[in-house]
């Protein structure tokens, strides 16, 4: 088996995951009675400080009915990175399901600023123009590279979205990444924006599993979409228990993911023809560039999986099934590829 540092959506539930899930209590989920779901979805509002929250079945699922709750079809306009997941990855969502204009900004590591968000704004009247309603933030950003916006540029984004009226999304896939690398509780990240959800089946572990969490009427409005897309469930609680065993076994050790990208980093930046800065590398994503990303990423398949992310870029990520030992080989591997 080659080292995967292919996603961290490729971990195996752990056997304790396993029997966690196996002793769920359940019921029917769509009608409120499965009891396991409940408390997910109640310690997610609590991790988060918001009202409410509502399981779903994938973090897709959450970003696009949070902007389904946010864009009115109409010419409104949501404004993100260009490396942005609902951009790139979600075959075109936030046209097709919320009927968003998109407005791409060119941040840094996909982190942009204040004044990139005023520059790009439209919210005078003007008749010619989309209407600006809505921001989101990717916490940590995946394509830009596992960086953590600082909760001062956070704030800076947040100031301006409500100066203007905008309403504020918080992609916080790998949210628990940026709380275990900062220090800085999850709801001092997320309490201020409308919506805000963490992924399980990334680094936590679990095989399926997001959480939405907002204000309890955009909650019970997100059911409606949540409803309509299918994503409403049964006996959910097999797949909330995976979930709540993460959150109690599976956040602190992250650090590990953590110092694990961080070796890679440093061993890459040796290698001659990889480009890296280690320092940029906060969390467990690690991106470095080579002359042929691709011809690497074939070369590497048999011993290491990673993805080639352009022409040039190369990504690998680091995660539960992934340990110190295989970061050497991994090493290894690439340092004879190159
Ligand atoms: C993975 C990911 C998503 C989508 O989550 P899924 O559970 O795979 O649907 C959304 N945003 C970011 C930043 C991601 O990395």
């Amino acid at each position: 088996m080659p080292v995967n540092l292919h996603s961290d959506t490729q971990t195996q539930p752990t056997p304790a995951m396993r029997a966690a899930m196996a002793a769920a209590e359940v019921g029917d989920e769509q009608r409120g009675l499965d009891p396991t779901t409940a408390e997910l979805e109640r310690r997610v509002a609590e991790l988060l400080g918001h009202e409410a929250a509502v399981f779903l079945p994938s973090g897709t699922m959450c970003n696009e009915i949070a902007l389904r709750l946010h864009i009115r079809p109409g010419g409104d306009e949501l404004i993100l990175d260009r490396s942005a997941h609902p951009l790139v990855a979600e075959a075109g969502g936030p046209a097709a399901l919320a009927g968003a204009t998109t407005s791409p900004l060119d941040g840094d590591g996909g982190i942009f600023t204040a004044a990139q968000l005023e520059a790009a704004l439209h919210v005078d009247g003007d008749r010619y123009a989309p209407r600006s309603r809505a921001v989101s933030v990717e916490q940590t950003t995946n394509m830009g590279g596992g960086r953590i916006w600082s909760p001062e540029q956070v704030e800076q984004v947040l100031a301006v979205a409500r100066r203007h009226g905008l309403r504020t999304h918080l992609d916080g896939a790998r949210l628990m990444n940026a709380v275990v690398a900062s220090g800085v509780p999850a709801a001092d990240y997320a309490a201020g924006f409308d919506t805000a959800w963490i992924d399980f089946s990334k680094g936590l572990g679990a095989p399926v599993g997001a959480v939405l969490a907002a204000s309890r009427e955009l909650i019970d409005e997100a059911w409606r979409y949540k409803q309509m897309m299918g994503g409403a469930l049964r006996q959910s609680g097999i797949l909330a228990a995976g979930c709540i065993h993460a959150l109690e076994h599976h956040v602190e050790r992250l650090a590990e993911d953590h110092a694990n990208a961080r070796a890679l980093a440093e061993g890459l930046a040796e290698l001659p023809g990889v480009q890296i800065d280690p320092e940029t590398v906060e969390t467990n994503i690690v991106i470095f560039e080579v002359p042929d990303a691709a011809l690497l990423a074939e070369r590497l398949a048999p011993e290491v999986d990673v993805l080639a992310i352009g022409p040039a870029r190369v990504r690998a990520v680091t995660h539960l099934d992934v340990d110190r030992e295989q970061i050497e080989q991994a090493l290894e591997a690439i340092a004879a590829a190159v």
